[in-house]
């Protein structure tokens, strides 16, 4: 399988007229080398690309797809939906319905507003989170990826990391120099920073399971950490769960560690493959947002309702008892049969994994903050993501993300793939 004529005419032309040729950096093989496949349509578990090859496919547009492609429960709400119409720019029902969904999924969540993006979703939490404290100071974590907002683009994860830009050009350096950065995982830098800063800090936010510098999952004594830090010194603390909520349980990771963060974040699943971003957070906090208090956020096309009834329908789906369990699984059967492969080839890595989603390192070490994650042989992974191409296994194009697992992947694609990790591996290292 190599790289169809079609793809390459298609990227050379993209090229010419969209930076990269790609509508977001993370698409580009930049890393990888090579021109990206130009996808011609999905469904299950599998992707063909526009010169008919076939792949199981682990991006599964960055984690939004949970059901796979086409789900017929989500095509079918979306089409009908549109078909009443795209949009109004007035209330719906459906919008009631999402928030419903959300309010009684997520733990810490009473009230929520829905907008486009998970950008949009983190910008706004800050922003809220500001207009609670009167603070200005921001805390985030390095390889912590929030979306593309000028307060979050400081030592970012996922495509900022992948291209090594460490720090965003054109960001207004009075709005960077609010962002303080600790490592991921550290309790010590964190009681460093609000012990210099007291009182000075409006918000930490963090991915409390990190899947922007591959899959890094938050330790439960910092995370407790965290919401007592932020606590005792009037701080709020914002899970960003864009990639975690809905995937590794219903009620996220959260309700996974039994935290309650005091403004979350949402996206990808909630749309169910359209564009679709969240924040919610208690009653009395969402008071503050407009029109009910002056906090200003506003959208156009916020509330989409055929991105709500997409969305809508995957939570229903993925409501249903036992569906979670059955993802963990699929998920526990594609790390052991990875670690197997690991171990059958003498391989240094190491596999993180948590429900729906998983990372190899190339490196012998525990990968816990983006100092180790970065610590992995980033030539051999570029030799790995080429062999698993090659055998029909389409992986992010970068050491930085997760390969996300959905409920459309069978035991015969999770099996086909382990045989394509093992050969990969070989080839490899
Ligand atoms: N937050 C996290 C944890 C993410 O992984 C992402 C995107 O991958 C975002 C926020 C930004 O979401 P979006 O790309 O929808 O703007």
């Amino acid at each position: 399988m190599g790289i169809g004529h079609e793809s390459a005419r298609l990227f050379d032309a993209a090229t010419r007229l969209i930076p990269g040729g790609v509508n977001s950096p993370a698409r580009a093989w930049a890393r990888v080398g090579g021109n990206p496949r130009f996808i011609a349509r999905g469904m299950g578990p599998k992707i063909w690309d526009v010169d008919g090859n076939e792949y199981i496919d682990y991006v599964c547009s960055w984690g939004a797809l949970i059901l796979g492609h086409c789900h017929p429960s989500v095509v079918s709400a979306a089409e009908s939906a549109m078909r009443r119409g795209s949009s109004f720019g007035a209330p719906t029902a459906i919008e009631t319905e999402a928030a419903q969904l959300v309010v009684k999924s997520v733990p810490s969540v009473e009230m929520v507003r829905f907008v486009n993006s998970g950008t949009e979703a983190s910008m706004s939490a800050i922003r809220l989170a500001r207009a609670a404290t009167g603070r200005d100071l921001v805390l985030k974590f390095d390889g912590g990826y929030h979306g593309h907002d000028d307060a979050l683009l400081v030592k970012a994860g996922s495509g900022v990391a992948s291209f090594g830009i460490a720090d965003s050009a054109g960001i207004n350096s009075k709005l960077a120099s609010d962002t303080l950065v600790a490592p991921y995982n550290d309790v010590d830098s964190v009681q460093s920073i609000f012990a210099a800063h007291s009182g000075q800090i409006a918000c930490v936010i963090v991915e409390p399971i990190a899947g922007n510098m591959g899959v890094v999952p938050g330790d439960a004594v910092w995370l407790t950490a965290l919401r007592e830090l932020t606590s005792a010194d009037g701080a709020l603390l914002i899970f960003d769960e864009v990639i975690s909520g809905f995937r590794v349980g219903a009620s996220g990771a959260q309700g996974a560690y039994g935290i309650n963060p005091d403004i979350t974040c949402l996206g990808k699943i909630i749309g169910g493959g359209y564009p679709v971003g969240a924040y919610g957070a208690s009653a009395e906090l969402m008071q503050l947002v407009a029109p009910l208090g002056d906090m200003y956020q506003a959208g156009t096309l916020s509330g989409n309702p055929v991105a709500m009834a997409a969305g809508v329908a995957t939570m229903r789906e993925m409501s249903a008892n036992g569906r979670y369990e059955v993802l963990s699984a699929k998920t526990a059967l594609l790390a052991d049969g990875v670690n197997a492969a690991v171990a059958r080839t003498g391989a240094e890595c190491v596999v993180n994994h948590v429900t729906g989603m998983l990372t190899l390192f190339f490196t012998p070490n525990p990968v816990t903050d983006m100092a180790t994650a970065s610590a992995a042989d980033h030539a051999k992974f570029v030799a790995f993501f080429h062999s698993m191409l090659e055998s029909g296994i389409y992986i992010p194009p970068s050491p930085y993300e997760a390969w996300f697992v959905s409920m459309a992947h069978r035991e015969s694609d999770i099996e086909c793939t382990v045989s394509a990790v093992e050969h990969a591996l070989r080839v490899a290292t």
